[in-house]
């Protein structure tokens, strides 16, 4: 190098050229003969950015690099389109400074080439020493901007480079060229490379330009584009109106099409290699052989029965199956009570529903199986040869709630659905307990208001699907959520049919 007897300003300018040097096309050092102004500077940079640079020293260019200071040099380099420039005046203030000197090598050094200062000590170092300071520089400077860009003065320089979209526009399609903003993933350098962030999707991108992808995230932070947005509310822009949408033929893919499960969901994860596995009791086939099943053994077993075949005694077995079902029901009324809660569910919709990976799908899993159990019910009456018990309301009651348990784990397994089975677990579970000493007690006072507490668990639930339908939760379908309401306010009206029947219009037999 031939700049040691260079005035200060010349001498540095041209390392810094050399800084960049090893990187510098031909085409760029043909640029930089005519490199006076910055004008010319960035018709360089508006040529292509594909091919990588090369030079060597230039020590015509000294003259004509003397008006720029190392900043504006430093920030109008191509690929550095993103950095502003800092004020000197925050430089020089070491309060902004605190703690930098213990991260950046050869600070000081860094430091005076940043502010164009002429020190005795630079015409000492040897080349490879001056290009650790040219680099310190960059990492200072870039470190410095982190903490510039957040500053009133900083966020106004920044703010006239958004809206000249220095920073690039967002690739999403239905961002519509939204302007981006950078930032960093980490705030300690050598991390991670600077993204863009879209205020519109939210959502970060690696920008367009290789060079500009190359720089350090740390130097623009994780929390310039969030402070920027917030400090300056009406740049916010409202999010997408259209997400889109994969079709196939026309057609929309169904959320529970293999299409939206990661394979990483498919082998691993537990919710869904349990759903995966469970299914087979849940395939439409199964369910309804299920229900065919029960109502054939109903019908046969009752036939078979009145024919003449002798009662059997149902008291071991029912002394087995009712605490069985009352720490069943308790256990799942319990435990959908506990999920609501860790969830921050509450009694008004809409509560978050999750359809990749349901908080009350295993729950609601036990619970549909539990469904399959209480068919025991009917079988204890019709081996017993109770036949007063079998009324159409019990098997209605069990045959459609089956049903009905079966069809919304399949289209409404998340959510609200944690009511039904804490309410449902929570009545069966009393139900069970009645069952339980009414097989060793002979009269019970409270027989009259499980029925009532039946009825008051439908009222609720039907307040619930109205609010759901009011609220117009995003999650549940009108048409499911009506048909549900139908199929609750049926169970309601049978059940009042039956509590007038028993209570109302005869007095309680003394047996
Ligand atoms: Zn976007």
């Amino acid at each position: 190098m031939a700049t040691n007897e260079m005035p200060d300003m010349a001498s540095l300018t041209l390392e810094h050229g050399e800084y960049v040097g090893t990187e510098m096309s031909l085409e760029d050092e043909l640029q930089e003969d005519v490199l006076g102004d910055q004008v010319s500077m960035e018709s360089s940079e508006a040529d292509s950015d594909s091919e990588d640079e090369e030079e060597e020293e230039d020590d015509e260019d000294d003259e004509e690099e003397e008006e720029l200071s190392w900043i504006s040099w430093f920030c109008s380099l191509r690929g550095n389109e993103f950095f502003c420039e800092i004020d000197e005046d925050y430089i020089i203030d070491d309060f902004n400074m605190t703690g930098l000197n213990s991260i950046v090598p050869y600070y000081d050094y860094a430091m005076d080439m940043i502010l164009d200062v002429e020190t005795p000590h630079e015409d000492s170092l040897t080349d490879i020493q001056q290009e650790m300071v040219e680099s310190a520089a960059e990492m200072l400077y870039g470190l410095i901007h982190a903490r510039y860009i957040i500053t009133s003065r900083g966020m106004a320089a920044m703010l006239e480079k958004y809206q000249n979209v220095d920073f690039g526009r967002c690739h999403r399609v239905h961002c519509q060229g939204q302007p981006v903003l950078p930032v960093g993933q980490s705030d300690i350098p050598r991390h991670t490379t600077v993204n863009i962030f879209c205020p519109r999707c939210r959502d970060i991108f690696f920008p367009k330009s290789q060079r500009q992808g190359n720089i350090d995230g740390a130097y623009f932070g994780t929390t310039f584009p969030h402070l920027f947005l917030l400090t300056h509310p009406s740049l916010v822009p409202s999010p997408p109106a259209q997400v889109y949408v994969p079709r196939i033929f026309g057609y929309k893919i169904h959320q529970t099409s293999e299409y939206y499960l990661g394979k990483r969901d498919r082998d691993n994860d537990r919710n869904g290699h349990r759903r995966g596995r469970r299914k087979q009791l849940l395939d439409k086939a199964t369910a309804f052989a299920v229900a065919i099943a029960y109502v054939l053994v109903v019908l046969v077993g009752s036939i078979v029965m009145k024919l003449g075949l002798p009662a059997l005694n149902t008291r071991m077995l029912q002394f087995v199956y009712n605490p069985i079902q009352i720490m069943l029901c308790s256990y799942m009324s319990i435990e959908a009570g506990i999920l609501a809660y860790r969830h921050d569910y509450s009694f008004v919709p809409c509560n978050p529903y999750n359809s990749k990976h349901p908080v009350m799908g295993e729950l609601l899993w036990l619970f549909y199986m539990s469904k399959i159990l209480d068919f025991v019910d009917t079988f204890i009456i019709i081996v017993g040869k109770k036949w007063k018990q079998l009324s159409f309301l019990h098997v209605y009651h069990h045959l459609s709630v089956f049903l009905v348990y079966w069809f919304l784990f399949r289209v409404c397994y998340d959510g609200e659905i944690y009511l039904t089975i804490l309410l449902n677990g929570g009545i069966h579970t009393i139900m069970y307990t009645y069952y339980f000493v009414s097989s060793h007690t002979s009269s019970i006072w409270w027989k009259q208001y499980l029925t009532v507490l039946q009825l008051v668990q439908f009222a609720i639930m039907n307040v619930q699907g109205y609010l759901v339908i009011t609220k117009d939760c995003a999650a549940i379908s009108h048409r499911i959520q009506y048909a549900y309401m139908l199929y609750v306010q049926s169970l309601f009206w049978l059940f009042v049919y039956f509590f007038i029947k028993t209570y109302c219009t005869k007095k309680p037999k003394i047996n």
